[in-house]
């Protein structure tokens, strides 16, 4: 089966109450274990490669290994999406290079690190969306900054993320401005700020209700019920990897990640798309270590790599069996890039407003908190 677009998966998701994991990928092995992971559950997958992964794997190399996992894999629907696209024309080459879904994120300007006006957002959101939608590629946008509720901090990852102190503006989603905003964009997949953050660092203490708004989730989604909601910065960092890591040599500092229950909470209240990155870092990095630590006189990469992939199909598998897409695969509808892009050419996602200026007209207003609220 060829790559499907995000929508129509996310479609399903939302009528059968489920979400699903999307997993970063660099490399032949991490799309292994993803793959086998799903096998093993029957989880329809969606694979995303940020501009660093694009960068670091090569598209020609990523594009060959993504057509491999299809071939192989006949019986999963696979998503293969753009995770965090900076400006249009790094969502035009992901398009190009065979991607089915795009995020264009105009919530930080083209730099990936300032906080963008609402107005740019928009239009940048929208210009992108025009394009892709005339692919059959679908489009995730983001609203808000991701960002530490009780610091305030902006968080930076993989050369992506806001800078220095933001507000509460900033750091969490309107859900009246989502409206607005999806209205106006007519995107597929809304990323909504409510306290998660990137990386292993994402709380000091276990979340609590006051720095992981789900309660916020249950409020956009009641507002914008037909635009799919997308949790970034969702690993759960688990004690025992970061316990294994410092076992074996590792030196990573105490940290606490987004409860599988607090994301099952997500789920219920709207959450169809949950970003997972970090947990399989920590899983591949242990497992390494590992090796390292107890066999030194061990030198084939194989003898590390085989380890490592295996403990990120298990942390792959543990996912997809708590968000519910495990079993789901045979039920996703098969919807080819040319369909969706019919369906989208006579309206059946809406028919949003035609933007007054282009984007660039509204590049550098910066971010300020007025920019943000309302
Ligand atoms: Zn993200």
């Amino acid at each position: 089966m060829p790559l499907i677009p995000l929508r129509p998966l996310l479609d399903h998701a939302a009528a059968n109450g489920y979400g699903v994991c999307a997993l970063n990928v660099n490399n032949m092995e991490q799309i292994q274990s993803i793959m086998e992971a799903a096998r093993a559950t029957l989880s329809p997958v969606i694979v995303q490669a940020s501009r660093g992964a694009r960068t670091y794997t090569n598209d020609i190399f990523l594009r060959n290994l993504m057509q491999a996992a299809v071939e192989l894999y006949p019986e999963i629907p696979v998503v293969m999406h753009q995770d965090h696209g900076n400006a249009p024309d790094t969502c035009i080459s992901a398009i190009r290079m065979g991607f089915t879904s795009v995020m264009m994120d105009g919530s930080l300007e083209e730099d990936a690190k300032t906080p963008a006006g609402y107005e740019y957002n928009v239009a940048v959101t929208r210009e992108v969306v025009q394009i892709a939608h005339s692919f059959g590629v679908s489009v995730e946008g983001e609203l808000g900054c991701l960002g530490q509720l009780g610091t305030g901090m902006g968080e930076k990852e993989d050369g992506h993320g806001a800078e220095g102190k933001l507000s509460l503006d900033q750091l969490l989603t309107d859900p009246a401005q989502a409206v607005d905003f999806v209205q106006r964009t007519g995107i597929d997949a809304l990323a909504v700020a409510i306290g998660t953050s990137h990386g292993a660092y994402k709380f000091s203490s276990k979340p609590t209700g006051d720095v992981l708004r789900i309660d916020r989730i249950q409020e956009i989604h009641s507002k914008i019920p037909n635009c799919h909601l997308v949790m970034h910065g969702s690993s759960s960092v688990p004690e025992e990897l970061v316990a294994e890591i410092n076992k074996y040599g590792g030196a990573m500092k105490n940290t606490y990640g987004v409860p599988v229950a607090e994301i099952q909470k997500g789920i219920k209240a709207g959450v169809r798309k949950i970003n997972v990155d970090t947990d399989n870092r920590l899983a591949i990095t242990a497992a390494i270590r590992k090796v390292f630590a107890t066999s030194p006189e061990k030198f084939d990469p194989r003898d590390y790599l085989k380890p490592s992939r295996t403990a990120m199909q298990k942390i792959c598998e543990q996912r997809m069996k708590e968000f519910g897409q495990a079993g789901k695969a045979p039920g996703v509808p098969r919807k080819s890039l040319a369909e969706m892009a019919a369906d989208y050419a006579a309206g059946k996602y809406g028919d949003p407003a035609k933007p007054s200026k282009p984007y660039n007209a509204f590049k550098g207003q910066g971010g300020a908190a007025t920019a943000m609220g309302h």
